[in-house]
């Protein structure tokens, strides 16, 4: 089959020849229809030192798709040929105290796909059947491509109650911006967005935002003052990775204000716990989707009108994925897809 493989230690990826894999007992075998590119793809591209530390070579990558069983291991009942799905990257041990108490997003042992073993971006992709999701076949596929992100997006949107809450999301990436358009269909008031990129900015309109804020033009307290609000923000989600946002959101929190966390800080990034004590901040990181809590919501809310079909600005057959991530590390994109049936 093929595959997209980071065939060689150093920057780039290479479209090559490997063989379909096998499936064990509790496997399935998945043909892909479509894949979205993450930003951790383009890490991967790019080979940085995470990268360089934690990518196995040759492998081939790729974690967010959508496809339909092919074949089912010996021990699989639920599942049978031509259905479609999608499915969860992070597979659980399911031996530890959290696995055990049903709590498997919390696993201390999680390992990713197309990061620690071999990925999406390929004709064929085996995993456990129990990170398998079956999908609703009325979602436009490229919707159900991005699943993966869609649910970062939604276990941080939900990690806090947001219906009448003034909302704060830093970093108008995609995630970001599906964060924006959950934020509106869970019912919060007003959603301020900040991000430094234009494109991004507008993305984050088109999502659904009341104010999307070039923050090197506008401070955070400045938008409270529009939108004519006076105690700060009651939830907060950073998705920009950037210390400067986790700063801008400290300063402009309402007291007891909560905090979720997705976006990747660099290493020892400081914080003024003052601001976090005096003010009573609730902050929460969160990794991965809930297993399968965050799916299950996604779903709902997509069945019931969230629409992210506007965040999916670029697509390409996968004999072009060179495209794909040159649009991608541009900045000047949303959700990328792959078409791997043409
Ligand atoms: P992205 O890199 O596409 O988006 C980040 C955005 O932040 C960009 O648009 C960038 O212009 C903007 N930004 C940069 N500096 C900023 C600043 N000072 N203020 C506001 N915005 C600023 O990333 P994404 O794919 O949307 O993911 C969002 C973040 O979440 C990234 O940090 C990513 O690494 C992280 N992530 C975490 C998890 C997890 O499980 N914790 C999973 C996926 C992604
Ligand atoms: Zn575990």
């Amino acid at each position: 089959m093929k595959a997209i493989v980071k065939a060689k230690p150093e920057q780039g990826l290479w479209l090559r020849e490997v063989p379909v894999p096998e499936i064990r007992h509790n496997e399935v075998l998945i043909r892909i229809l479509r894949t979205a590119i993450c930003g951790t793809d383009v890490h991967i591209y790019n080979w940085d030192d995470w990268a360089a530390k934690t990518i196995p070579v040759p492998m081939h990558v790729g974690h967010e798709f959508v496809g339909t069983i092919e074949k089912i291991g010996s021990h699989v009942t639920d599942f049978k040929k031509g259905d479609l799905v999608s499915g969860e990257g992070h597979l659980v041990c399911g031996h530890c105290r959290n696995c055990l108490a049903g709590r498997r997003h919390l696993c201390k042992d999680t390992q990713g796909v197309g990061v620690n073993r071999p990925g999406a971006f390929a004709e064929f992709l085996a995993i456990p059947v129990t990170n398998v999701w079956y999908c609703d076949s009325k979602i436009p596929l490229e919707t159900l491509a991005c699943f993966d992100p869609l649910g970062n997006a939604t276990h941080t949107a939900l990690s806090f109650d947001v219906l009448g809450e003034d909302v704060l999301i830093t970093g108008a990436g995609p995630i970001g911006c599906m964060a924006v358009s959950i934020a509106r269909h869970a019912g919060a008031r007003y959603v301020v967005v900040t991000d430094v990129n234009p494109y991004r900015l507008d993305l984050a309109k088109a999502a659904g935002a009341d104010l999307a804020l070039d923050v090197t033009r506008q401070t955070i307290a400045e938008a409270q003052k529009t939108l004519g609000m006076k105690e700060g923000f009651d939830v907060a989600m950073e998705m920009s990775g950037n210390p400067s946002a986790l700063a801008g959101i400290l300063d402009n929190m309402c007291h007891g204000g909560k905090i979720a966390l997705l976006g990747i800080m660099p290493d020892q990034t400081p914080i003024d716990w003052n601001k976090v004590v005096f003010n009573m901040l609730t902050i929460k990181g969160i990794y991965g989707r809930e297993m399968y809590e965050t799916w299950y919501k996604m779903t709902s809310m997509i069945q019931t009108g969230l629409d992210i079909t506007p965040l999916i600005t670029h697509r390409f057959a996968y004999t072009q994925f060179e495209d794909g991530f040159e649009v991608m590390r541009s900045g000047r994109s949303g959700k990328v897809i792959l078409d791997w049936t043409r």
